[in-house]
């Protein structure tokens, strides 16, 4: 009989936390819902504390959490609810958890993954921005707290399972000699480039195999999620950024690819479902049921693979080059992009704004060096007033696309 996992889940009414509560509903005996946050959709996170009933709900919204305190109370639920940032760090170090699923969109998403990382927990993490923003100051916290990282993000989960089980860190003692990162490259791969100037949020959110959140969507149009994934695997995996590469392959069957130095290449295959790699990550080293089909090569027939165009993605080298710079020059392109992503889901500047945006905000704040995670806090701040100038947006326009 396996031990019964309790499992915080912050992102809980989001596309992850959806696809996580999936898993999770299907093994009841293995696993019970501790603590569920969100933002302020009050209704979805009511709807699943019925379903879940945890002892914990979060909502960073005040109005919500009142809204929800209401609601479960009037059904009689046993959930305490709890609001604004103290209570997103509540749910994400709760004493009863072992396990923390970090799902929160954007670099909001770095306390709660911060508090449940010193916390020693078992951290499932889907938010690559926390860790662009956190790099090294957020690794180191991790392995002080005693926290077991599992990626979920589907390329490096991928990784993580073609790596040796002892991997520590090191990719010439494991005899690895590249990374090779797979993008579809999403909605926009042969659109015209003149083109993309009048797209919409909706055709960018558009993506042709995966559903995900607004964010994410939009960040895999402009390439900037592989961009903010290199990054990512450079400090998950401790591999220089010379070793990392991105390959094109539009059909997401291969979710990313180790190479060794014997010339033997392992792939990670399944369907485009973020089920998988949630459920390799909450039973690992175990295995369990997700509720994938299974892959049917034959009737795939074909699997293609190309050259990212550059040209046509200019963010992906931005993130290159900022990985390059080093320093505060991630957190400054991560920052740059949430607020151009929010303006441009809500109609106040055209999709090419994006990059602009960012190449410039990056030009206008040079590389400095980031000694401990304040550093990058201060730089991620700045760097957003500094990209809503050159947007012309209002001081308080929000960072991350509106959410649930
Ligand atoms: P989503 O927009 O569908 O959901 C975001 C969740 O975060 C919601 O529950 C929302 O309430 C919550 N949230 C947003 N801002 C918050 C804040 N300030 N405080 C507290 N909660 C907040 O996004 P998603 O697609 O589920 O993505 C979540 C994260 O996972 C992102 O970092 C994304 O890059 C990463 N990720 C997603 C996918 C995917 O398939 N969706 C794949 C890989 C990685
Ligand atoms: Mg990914």
């Amino acid at each position: 009989m396996t031990m019964q996992r309790r499992v915080s889940l912050l992102g809980a009414t989001g596309s992850i936390g959806d696809s996580a509560l999936d898993v999770i509903a299907r093994h009841p005996d293995r696993y019970a819902v501790e603590a569920l946050a969100a933002h302020r959709n009050a209704g979805r996170m009511a709807a699943l504390c019925r379903r879940f009933r945890p002892a914990l709900a979060a909502m960073l919204d005040p109005d919500a959490a009142r809204t929800l305190g209401r609601d479960l109370a009037g059904a009689g639920l046993p959930t305490r609810v709890v609001a604004g940032a103290e209570g997103l760090l509540e749910a994400a170090a709760s004493p009863a958890a072992d396990t923390v699923l970090a799902a929160i969109v954007g670099a909001a998403g770095i306390g709660p993954t911060l508090a449940a990382a010193r916390a020693g927990k078992r951290v499932l993490l889907a938010n690559k921005e926390a860790l662009v923003v956190g790099g090294g100051a957020f690794m180191r916290a991790a392995r002080d707290g005693g926290a077991t990282l599992l990626p979920i993000d589907s390329e490096h989960n991928a990784l993580f399972q073609c790596l040796p089980a002892d991997y520590a860190g090191d990719p010439a003692r494991a005899g690895v000699r590249r990374l090779v990162l797979t993008a579809s490259g999403g909605p926009f791969r042969t659109r015209p480039v003149a083109e993309l100037a009048g797209v919409t949020p909706d055709e960018a959110c558009a993506h042709p195999n995966w559903r995900m959140g607004r964010k994410i969507s939009v960040d895999s149009a402009t390439m900037m999620n592989k961009g903010l994934e290199v990054i990512e695997a450079h400090w998950l995996f401790g591999v220089p950024i010379v070793m990392i590469d991105v390959v094109l392959h539009p059909q997401s069957v291969v979710h990313s690819l180790v190479e060794y130095v014997d010339g033997s290449v392992l792939a990670q295959l399944g369907h485009p479902d973020m089920r998988t790699p949630i459920a390799q990550a909450l039973a690992w080293p175990e295995r369990i049921e997700s509720g994938v089909a299974r892959l049917d090569l034959a009737r795939l027939a074909s699997l293609s693979f190309e050259a990212p165009d550059r040209a046509r993605f200019p963010c992906l080298g931005l993130a290159y080059d900022a990985l390059a710079a080093g320093g505060t020059a991630t957190v400054v392109l991560n920052a740059a992009n949430e607020i151009a992503v929010a303006a441009f889901l809500a109609g106040r500047a055209p999709f090419p704004a994006i990059h602009a945006t960012c190449a410039e905000t990056l030009e206008r704040m040079p590389a400095r060096t980031v000694a401990a995670l304040d550093d990058a806090l201060e730089a991620d701040a700045a760097a957003r007033g500094v990209a809503r100038g050159i947007l012309k947006l209002p001081a308080d326009a929000p960072g991350v696309a509106v959410t649930a």
